[in-house]
């Protein structure tokens, strides 16, 4: 299903008190080809350094945006701004492009509360957890796990989330990896079959047979629904060459690769995510200098996905290393019910602030365009002619604020594909 991003991320219409408009419909603007004024930005985030102060931000203060059906028009200074059919008065707040969750695991049941409680009193956590998920998901029915799917979507479409990716990995068996894929690709078009999550349970005493299933019928009836591949490169998981027969086998299917690399060890992982072209490298917590060096050369996004270290107690991966070595990072949720259950991209960015070494610059682009890089899109994750009109107004003058504020629930209003959700 390799079309054209433009499907609905399901929403919850919002209970938010509407921002003062003098246009007849403050909400319009998807499919009449009518254009919006939102002016009266205090300060506008586009991700494009040709734009306002020329940083890696484009920040422009005092904005304004217009918006022509589902996409930016125009973007600017607000006392230069065209004449539009209709005008949103943004209040003097911030916005910034809707935020790109390019790492998530939201076609589940069940939940690992018993799990985390354990962990938090001093048990390590390792792999295979999982395996309590998958039996629960597998048990699920169809309309549990959509209802499960969509009430995610929805918690994090409030929290600005407006395109984000999902993942199979709990069914690991044909029919329920096919169905889980299903499921999300009727929610987001950015599907990834994740079959090689771990070795299902029922191949516990031959793993080989398990990866050739993975490979074999397996993807075979996963890739109508999927444009991604994905391995977790691990031990207790897979090891190198497995992870590349998978990959490889994805691409003669036209899926594309991203791995989950490095997370609770050291290993191959990062090397064949550069080796083989991957849009992204996710966790990287355990990297050589010579890993480091792979991602700085490769088109490889690394991925960081601090939920998972918050919510694991583990050691945090080094963005200041990555960044300072050139390389292109995201920041993600990881949101799944064993290792990183939170919805939140502001949550990771404060995060990646306080504990990360990033700047609060660089965790807002890293969880906007780092995130659409991490996807290979540039239709979104920046707020500038041509992009989908995705935005995030905050209730704050200014994005430092998500770091600065932890916590408190700075979304005020969410606006996708050129319609306020
Ligand atoms: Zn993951």
């Amino acid at each position: 299903m390799n079309s054209g991003p433009d499907r609905a991320l399901s929403a919850p219409t919002a209970p938010e008190d509407a921002m003062s408009s003098t246009s007849p419909s403050s909400t319009s603007g998807s499919k009449t080809g009518s254009t919006t004024l939102i002016t009266n930005i205090a300060s506008l985030v586009t991700n494009d350094s040709s734009l306002g102060d020329r940083s890696p931000l484009g920040l422009i203060q005092d904005a304004a945006v217009v918006i022509d059906g589902d996409r930016i028009a125009w973007t600017g200074d607000s006392r230069k701004a065209p004449a539009t059919d209709n005008r949103v008065d943004a209040g003097g707040r911030a916005v910034i492009p809707g935020f790109v969750d390019s790492h998530s695991h939201l076609v589940f049941a069940g939940d690992r509360t018993q799990e985390f409680n354990a962990r938090m009193s001093g048990r390590a956590y390792s792999a295979g957890g999982i395996r309590t998920t998958v039996a629960a998901t597998r048990a699920a029915s169809d309309e549990e796990l959509e209802r499960n799917l969509t009430h995610y979507l929805a918690e994090a479409l409030r929290q600005g989330t407006t395109t984000f990716e999902t993942k199979s990995g709990y069914g690991l068996t044909v029919e329920d990896e096919a169905r889980a894929l299903r499921i999300a690709s009727a929610h987001t078009d950015e599907v990834t079959f994740l079959g090689a999550h771990i070795v299902s349970p029922d191949y516990a005493d031959d793993p080989a047979a398990y990866v050739a299933l993975v490979t074999g019928e397996m993807l075979d009836a996963c890739a109508p629904y999927a444009r991604w591949i994905d391995v977790f490169c691990e031990k207790g998981a897979f090891d190198g060459d497995q992870a590349r027969a998978i990959l490889t086998a994805g691409r003669a299917k036209g899926l594309h690769p991203r791995i989950h690399a490095n997370q609770l060890s050291y290993g191959p992982g990062v090397q064949l995510a550069v080796e083989l072209d991957a849009a992204s490298a996710d966790h990287c917590t355990h990297l050589t200098d010579a890993d480091v060096d792979a991602l700085a050369s490769g088109a490889t996004v690394a991925t960081l996905l601090p939920g998972a270290e918050f919510s694991t107690r583990a050691a945090w991966p080094d963005a200041r290393r990555l960044l300072d070595a050139g390389v292109t990072v995201a920041l993600s949720t990881d949101c799944n019910p064993g290792s990183s259950f939170t919805s939140s991209v502001p949550f990771c960015i404060a995060l990646a602030v306080r504990d990360m070494g990033m700047t609060p610059d660089e965790a807002l682009w890293s969880a906007t365009a780092g995130g659409a890089a991490a996807l290979r899109r540039t239709d979104i994750g920046r707020v500038a002619p041509g992009a989908y009109a995705d935005l995030t107004f905050l209730n704050a003058p200014s994005h430092v604020h998500l770091a600065y504020r932890p916590g408190v629930p700075l979304v005020r209003e969410v606006w996708r594909r050129g319609v306020r959700v």
